[in-house]
């Protein structure tokens, strides 16, 4: 319950589930001191703007967001990985209170305080124990480290966010106990490499229900295979460790999901982009996974258009693609972020190209989902219920993440509600969901 006086900050949240993660950490700090979150820039004393600065069209809807609750509210504070460039934000807003980079839980919520100082109320130190959440209740992303060791030359998140550093594995598995704890059904593990989790810190051993384990990608996900929820592994370099985590799929412990951006198959292309070269040894990894859990769902992302690629490098991209036979895809067009090393290392590809390619690259990829999905058909899955209308029900598989793959349309049922985990027989597929009906346990 918040008092009528207590101090009210408006929120906006730009960019991927990373900086999801921060914006639920700074509001639920910011709920524990007695501030009330309020929907609208009227009702703020003061607005907390959450950019991103992953790529230029999000430069300029973060840039947009700013301006908007300027001129709509007039107090604004910015934080987030556009405020790594803090020059940027003030020549065009220079009127903004404050501008803090990425990760700055502490330094936003000091400048909330500096500007908006809380008021005392005995009743808002009761923070529901989940934290406060802007994901449904039922899942919750877990970020397990920031920044990143590599240098992708098309990417900029090492100079924003910086090298990796890996949050304690104790930290990590109490904040995942009591989310599930809390009703969440599904963690979503997130970072900007989640194979790396740990070097950082080699591996050091910490407490977790009193037992030591190590600060390890495999070790982690084996703990919270124990919670009972569904564990799901996003953004997961391809390393050769990556291999140790299938059997735990196969066993149930982690969802059979594996999200890996692969980026491209031609090796003169992935190491002009200082990835993994090896596209030979990829796909007898995939297969090898395969192997080993028959059910596995691989997700990737790819750029076509990188600079310098001709057309014999990306019909090399749509060979892999036909071969791999990935679930689920998506695929950008090379866009020059400024101040990534790209930029200079070929002629750039032309715009119609780069939408040819696109074009070709989702027409391959959409009949191979296709395919997949239509495999599906007649099989009965597990299901967890996202959302419960009158229409009917939508739910997702253990193969799809929520937001970024497909659905399950299912017709209304008695009794369900969002969080469950049913049965479904799938009755009906296109190139991205299903539609199921309810079968009995
Ligand atoms: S691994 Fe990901 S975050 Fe790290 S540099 Fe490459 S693209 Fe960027």
């Amino acid at each position: 319950m918040a008092s009528e006086k207590a101090a009210k900050i408006g929120f906006v949240s730009l960019g991927c589930p990373k900086a999801l993660v921060d914006s639920e950490r700074i509001l639920t700090q910011l709920r524990a001191e007695g501030y009330q979150l309020v929907p609208t820039y009227q009702d703020a004393d003061l607005v907390v703007v959450n950019t991103c600065g992953f790529i230029d069209s999000a430069v300029d809807e973060s840039l947009e967001a700013i301006g908007e609750a300027l001129a709509e509210n007039g107090r604004v504070i910015v934080t987030g990985c556009l405020g790594a460039k803090e020059e940027v934000i003030r020549e065009r807003f220079p009127q903004v209170l404050k501008v803090t980079g990425p990760h700055a839980y502490e330094e936003v919520v000091g400048a909330v305080h500096a500007h908006l100082p809380p008021r005392h109320d005995p009743f808002t130190s009761l923070l529901p124990p989940q934290g406060v959440k802007l994901t449904p209740r039922h899942y919750a992303y877990i970020k397990i480290s920031e920044g990143c060791n590599h240098r992708c030359t098309f990417c900029i998140i090492p100079s924003l966010r910086g090298d990796l550093v890996s949050r304690p594995v104790g930290e990590v598995l109490e904040e995942a106990e009591r989310l599930v704890n809390a009703g969440v059904k599904e963690l979503l593990v997130i970072s900007q490499d989640t194979s790396a989790y740990g070097v950082d810190l080699k591996y050091r051993t910490g407490f977790w229900r009193g037992r030591p384990l190590r600060t390890r990608m495999t070790e982690l996900c084996r703990a919270l295979g124990e919670l009972g929820a569904w564990v799901r592994l996003h953004y997961v370099y391809p390393y050769p460790h990556v291999d140790e985590v299938i059997p735990l799929m196969a066993e149930g412990k982690l969802l059979p999901y594996l999200d890996v951006p692969l980026q491209h198959a031609s090796p003169r292309v992935l190491k002009a982009m200082r990835r993994p070269a090896s596209t030979e040894a990829t796909l007898a990894r995939i297969q090898a996974w395969r192997e080993i859990c028959p059910e596995l769902v691989i997700r990737s992302t790819f750029i076509v258009g990188f600079p310098g690629e001709t057309e014999a490098e990306f019909e090399e991209l749509l060979a892999f693609l036909e071969e791999a036979r990935l679930d689920r895809v998506g695929a950008f067009k090379y866009s020059p972020v400024e101040g990534a090393v790209a930029n200079t290392l070929a002629e750039q590809v032309p715009e119609e190209v780069k939408e040819e390619r696109l074009e070709r690259f989702m027409t391959l990829q959409a009949r191979i989902s296709a395919e997949k999905l239509a495999a599906k058909i007649g099989t009965v899955q597990q299901v967890l219920i996202d959302e419960v209308g009158e229409e009917g029900i939508i739910a997702r598989t253990k193969g799809d993440a929520p937001e970024i793959d497909g659905l399950v349309y299912l017709p209304p049922a008695p009794g369900v509600t969002a969080g469950m985990l049913r049965e479904a027989r799938i009755v009906d597929a296109d190139e991205h969901d299903l539609w199921g009906e309810f079968v009995e346990r």
